[in-house]
């Protein structure tokens, strides 16, 4: 079982043993003097954080490419009296707040962008709206996390256990979670007691349940030819045509909403060739395990079916295709339940800010790096950023700049101090 006792006091601990964390009641600390005054200087940091928000987001991080950007994330913590933030083996930044002994929290952004090598991302502002690709996702999130670590240190606020502010890497399709993957089981393996994430703008909208995936390369092979000469030959592209037509007429299974996608084809050689090559990257989803397991069956079935098609379209072609999976990545399914400690920590925090507009708080299910905690069985989430926010992946990804934008920090803010603690702060 997952424990946050570890290094309390006696008498504390005999406390948590009789309540389980389920049972455990939400205590915000927005009443301690510390966790106040850090509350009420976020307002004036608002524009700090923008500053921070556009300029990262101008600093090119394709997949596995995240570099640049990590160096200067790390300046900047080192700048904001983290001297100690390092990068570890895989690329992700971390800097630690607090040595104490109560409960380890980690509050991340991701780096990475979707966007390949040479797309231009410098940023345009209309008015309070900035374009630029990435300045949503995640440039908002390691914003929040740069201010949080500013906050901190002005206003001496140190938590109870120990906070760790991260930059990841690896949180985008082909990065397959691996900067939170390294950390959780490699370098913190069964020593944080709580993740949060914090990904893309917008209010209170919780991430409590992972939407888990499965993505494929997708190779159909054989032997190739001319296009006049050896026409009558079965061809792996056409076999493809075949399964791309049978997958979007897939049902998709009742239930919790299951998705799929083709969103890369790859492959020929020029006009007039039997290409010997044909690859698409294949995506599906699903919050139901059960759901996911049955989309890739049918996926595989129509990918079989087509294949059989084409071979039945040339009986006189002895010319075989063969068809290759490579896992582009598996991410797991699961979730907690609005009851869990968390998940009501995140509730009760956006209840504080809720003006009844863009604050009120909803669980929702989606496929970020809290997936990967969650099926270690580490109480996480992720949130938004503050701000509003659109066109995520897309060139034209917008940001607003709202009155309210603070909120994000602040609602960060609230939920690391209601986990980790505040030292001199009776919990
Ligand atoms: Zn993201």
């Amino acid at each position: 079982m997952h424990s946050v006792l570890r290094g309390h006091t006696p008498a504390l601990i005999l406390l948590l043993a009789t309540t389980p964390l389920a049972a455990q009641p939400v205590r915000l600390l927005h009443e301690s003097p510390a966790v106040r005054r850090a509350f009420e200087a976020l307002p004036a940091l608002q524009s700090w954080t923008l500053d921070q928000q556009v300029s990262l987001c101008e600093i090119p991080a394709p997949p596995f490419k995240e570099q640049v950007r990590a160096e200067e994330f790390r300046r900047r913590l080192i700048a904001l009296g983290y001297p100690d933030a390092r990068i570890d083996a895989v690329g992700n930044v971390i800097a630690t707040v607090g040595n104490g002994d109560g409960p380890r929290v980690m509050l991340a952004g991701h780096l990475d962008t979707v966007f390949p090598e040479g797309t231009d991302v410098k940023t345009t502002r209309t008015g309070d709206r900035i374009a630029g690709p990435g300045i949503g996702d995640d440039c908002r999130g390691l914003a929040v996390v740069l201010t949080i670590a500013k906050v901190l240190r002005e206003t001496n606020l140190v938590p109870q256990g120990r906070l760790y502010l991260v930059g990841n890497v690896g949180e985008e399709g082909p990065g397959n979670l691996r900067g939170v993957r390294h950390l959780l089981t490699q370098e913190f393996a069964g020593a944080m007691d709580f993740f949060i994430s914090v990904d893309g703008a917008g209010g209170a909208g919780i991430v409590s349940r992972a939407v888990g995936s499965h993505r494929y390369t997708i190779s159909f092979e054989g032997p190739g030819g001319h296009s006049y000469g050896a026409f009558g030959m079965t061809n792996p592209m056409h076999a493809m045509g075949r399964a791309i037509a049978r997958i979007a007429d897939l049902p998709v299974p009742p239930g919790p909403r299951t998705t799929f996608n083709v969103g890369i084809v790859r492959g020929g050689t020029s006009v007039n060739t039997i290409t010997p090559l044909a690859q698409m990257d294949v995506d599906m989803r699903s919050e139901s395990a059960e759901n996911l397991l049955e989309m890739d069956r049918r996926i595989r079935a129509a990918v079989d079916t087509a294949v059989r098609e084409e071979l039945a379209r040339w009986p006189n072609s002895r010319a075989p295709i063969t068809v290759k999976y490579d896992t582009i990545g598996i991410r797991p399914t699961g979730g907690q339940g609005d009851d869990a400690f968390i998940v009501r920590t995140a509730i009760a925090a956006a209840q504080l800010l809720d003006d009844g507009l863009s604050w009120t708080p909803r669980t929702e299910a989606s496929s970020t790096d809290a997936n990967l905690p969650i099926a270690l069985g580490i109480p996480a989430i992720t949130i938004n950023g503050g701000g509003r926010g659109g066109g995520a992946h897309g060139t034209a990804e917008w940001y607003q700049e709202t009155a309210d934008s603070y909120k994000g920090p602040q609602f960060a803010l609230l939920i690391v101090t209601a986990l980790a603690g505040v030292a001199g702060a009776t919990r």
